[in-house]
């Protein structure tokens, strides 16, 4: 993790945690395996409206798979998922209604590559939502605006930088007004430089009170915006608490060893 790019002085943002809403996100018993492998071992995780969640954990611990399969990007074979009040089944039309709720930010940064940036933020709200083109182009420049580069609407994916790519996606994913963000990994495929400007974006997003689970080993931006840090090894969640006494109080030796790896 790059301690530098993000200062553990940095001020942390007031929760936005609702205890008066339903839970966003509720796993109960979830298990997930790919063939013979088992990735994913008896999950249970609550996330409230509001709140912002950290996922860490060694490479192959099932950090992707847990976020993939909340919006439904793949299925778990046992357990419950309850993304907003719908419930995750083989029902197409939980599905539809699940990709509507929530954005997705991964790795590496996927746009199409041959649409402008504007056509890019404007597609799934006009094919998706049935917005008017004028209303999505407008809603798209207040998003670039917001993560600071309205300047690129025109240009295409291949002409900006990765920390720019990185931030029109998260600007894409907005357009389409979800209610719930997820990012994996999102500036991992990025050189040190860029990796401030779209770790700013997402504080940003955190201080809106959007409801987030971010996979990201950057602890300097957990200990700013994170209500929880869930630790993952194995498939399992084996520690999960406030930043502060994750990082100043690992009680497995799983997760001391981890936290020796990456700080
Ligand atoms: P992480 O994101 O924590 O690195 P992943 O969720 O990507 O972990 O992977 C968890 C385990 O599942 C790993 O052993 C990985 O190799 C395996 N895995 C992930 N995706 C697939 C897939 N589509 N098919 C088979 N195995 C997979
Ligand atoms: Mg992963």
């Amino acid at each position: 993790a790059s301690i530098a790019t993000a200062p553990a002085a940095a001020p942390t943002i007031a929760s936005s945690v609702r205890a008066d809403a339903p839970p966003a996100i509720m796993l109960s018993g979830v298990n997930k395996w790919f063939g013979s492998l088992h990735v994913l071992r008896d999950i249970h995780l609550e996330v409230a409206t509001g709140e912002r969640v950290v996922v860490c954990g060694p490479s192959g611990s099932g950090k992707s798979t847990l976020i993939r399969c909340i919006n439904r990007l793949e299925e778990h074979q046992k357990g419950r998922i309850v993304v907003d009040g719908i419930e995750l089944s083989g029902d197409l039309r939980s599905l539809d209604a699940i990709r509507r709720e929530v954005g997705m930010v991964f790795q590496s940064f996927n746009l199409f590559p041959h649409l402008t940036i504007l056509e890019n933020c404007t597609l799934a709200p006009i094919w998706v939502r049935k917005m008017p083109r004028k209303e999505a182009e407008a809603l798209a420049m207040e998003f670039l605006t917001r993560v600071r580069i309205p300047e690129q609407a025109h240009k295409y994916p291949g002409q900006l930088s990765g920390g720019q790519q990185q931030r029109v996606a998260i600007a894409r994913a907005l357009c389409m007004r979800p209610k719930i963000m997820l990012f994996d990994e999102p500036t991992s495929a990025l050189d040190p430089e860029m990796i401030k400007e779209v770790l700013d974006t997402m504080v940003m997003l955190a201080e809106t009170g959007m409801t987030m689970i971010c996979v990201t080993h950057e602890m300097g931006f957990a200990r700013q915006v994170a209500d929880r840090v869930v630790f993952m090894d194995r498939g399992e969640v084996v520690e999960q608490g406030a930043p502060a006494e994750i990082f100043s109080n690992p009680r497995t030796e799983r997760l001391q060893t981890f936290l020796g790896q990456i700080l």
